[in-house]
């Protein structure tokens, strides 16, 4: 054991973690990142299959983004952003509408995925209190969704393996476990039957990430909107995980054409260089926030906004712009779609996945709690590759820029992990 993992041991309390576990398991102690490649301690090179946590869609230490962090805090690291305007922001609001789905030219800046997702809730529920709709206090979602660990994005969570210990505190309705298909069914008539009453629909769209990287068809997604549309109701994208080309096009919701009315958005958005956020809306949302000041959003972050985190967004947009980010993920994308493919011919694999730059597969029927990825996870390490599975699912989901080279090798070690396990 190095000086640092007994460090770590301690006084470091790391997340999903036992006790137990921390000071038994050895971690890999990382010294330095490039491109789609972690280096540890002795100097061993890993491939990061999961772009640490799916936020380095450029990789790491993108040139770009490292020039941009590095200029903007030569001038402005931070300056809070209320009675205040700096040029990072402002024009990342500007841009970042550009490039969102039409329809929504509102951006709320906030910290990291949870807390725009808690932003997106609160503007829909104080919209209607202030709005002549103050029954409409319900939130529907789709079972086995993860929206962050905050109180408001952890109610709408239904990835029981997270919240079920504290499911006494949570308010969303959280689906049963039923098909994804049923379940849009069981929203579309609670919206007609009481569409009065809701608030909004609060999804992933197309690839529920840390519930399992569950897929489902785009016409549910459109078959949802129509229904709050009718029914009046809001409907929250969680693009926190899809979006910034993970599935192949900027956003999920553009594989169905859906508009959400709030968007909410980080990981990708900075690139994985700082915790950054934000939270689309629509003119309408805004507008009905008008008025003296009970009516404002009361809601803010000292570092909402923070020039540093915009500047590195505002350089993501340019990059994903001059290098044609997303088109690269599609073609990509097709890669991935042939490996998972073929390891799902591996026997006692099931239900191989894949959409734009996550694929997925499953290895037994032990959900998050099972220990078969895990046993991946070791094999996988060993040849190079570090992968971080869902319990049973083991999934892929690397940089954007990862070479064609590399992700071959990737399915490689992968295949040959999976059939050392199974
Ligand atoms: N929403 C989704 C869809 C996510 O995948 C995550 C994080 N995995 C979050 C929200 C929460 O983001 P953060 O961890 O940055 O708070």
């Amino acid at each position: 054991m190095t000086d640092l993992v007994a460090l770590s041991r301690r006084h470091f309390w790391p997340p999903y973690t036992s006790s137990e576990a921390h000071e038994s398991r050895a971690p890999l102690e990382v010294v330095s990142a490039e491109g789609s490649w972690l280096t540890d301690a002795s100097g061993a090179r890993y491939l990061d299959a999961c772009a640490s946590w799916w936020c380095n869609n450029l990789g790491h230490r993108h040139p770009r983004l490292v020039r941009a962090l590095t200029e903007q805090a030569a001038t402005l690291a931070h300056c809070a952003i209320a009675g205040t305007v700096h040029a990072p922001a402002i024009e990342l609001a500007e841009r970042l509408c550009g490039v969102a789905p039409e329809g929504l030219t509102r951006a709320f800046f906030s910290d990291d995925g949870s807390t725009s997702v808690e932003v997106a809730l609160k503007i829909a529920f104080q919209f209607f209190q202030q709005n002549g709709e103050p029954d409409r206090k319900r939130f529907l979602t789709l079972p086995g969704g993860y929206h962050g660990d905050t109180f408001g994005a952890m109610s709408m969570g239904t990835a029981d393996d997270y919240f079920e210990v504290f499911a006494p505190l949570l308010f969303g309705e959280r689906g049963r476990t039923e098909s994804l298909e049923e379940a849009a069914t069981r929203i579309v008539d609670a919206l007609s039957s009481h569409g009065k009453t809701i608030a909004a629909v609060v999804v992933e769209p197309l690839v529920q990430g840390a519930g399992g990287m569950r897929m489902y068809a785009p016409s549910v997604l459109q078959r949802l909107r129509e229904a709050c549309d009718e029914a009046g109701a809001l409907l929250i994208a969680d693009e926190v995980f899809t979006g910034f080309g993970r599935t192949g096009r900027m956003w999920a919701c553009d594989h169905a054409g859906v508009v959400p009315d709030l968007l909410c958005t980080a990981k990708g958005l900075s690139g994985g260089m700082l915790p950054f956020a934000a939270t689309l809306a629509t003119e309408r949302l805004y507008d009905g926030f008008r008025g003296d000041a009970s009516r404002a959003l009361m809601h803010g972050h000292t570092f909402c906004g923070n020039p540093l985190g915009a500047a590195i967004a505002l350089e993501v947009l340019r990059v994903y712009e001059d290098d044609g980010i997303v088109e690269e993920a599609t073609r990509k994308g097709e890669r991935l779609a042939r490996g998972i493919e073929a390891l799902g011919r591996i026997p006692g694999t099931q239900n191989p996945r894949a959409l734009g730059m996550v694929a997925a597969i499953e290895l037994g029927d032990g959900g998050y709690r099972g220990e078969r990825g895990w046993r991946v996870h070791e094999h996988a390490r060993a040849a190079g590759v570090w992968l971080r599975p869902l319990g049973d699912t083991v999934y892929v989901c690397p940089p954007l820029t990862t070479a064609d080279t590399d992700l071959d090798l990737l399915f490689e070690v992968l295949a040959d992990a999976v059939r050392s396990t199974l």
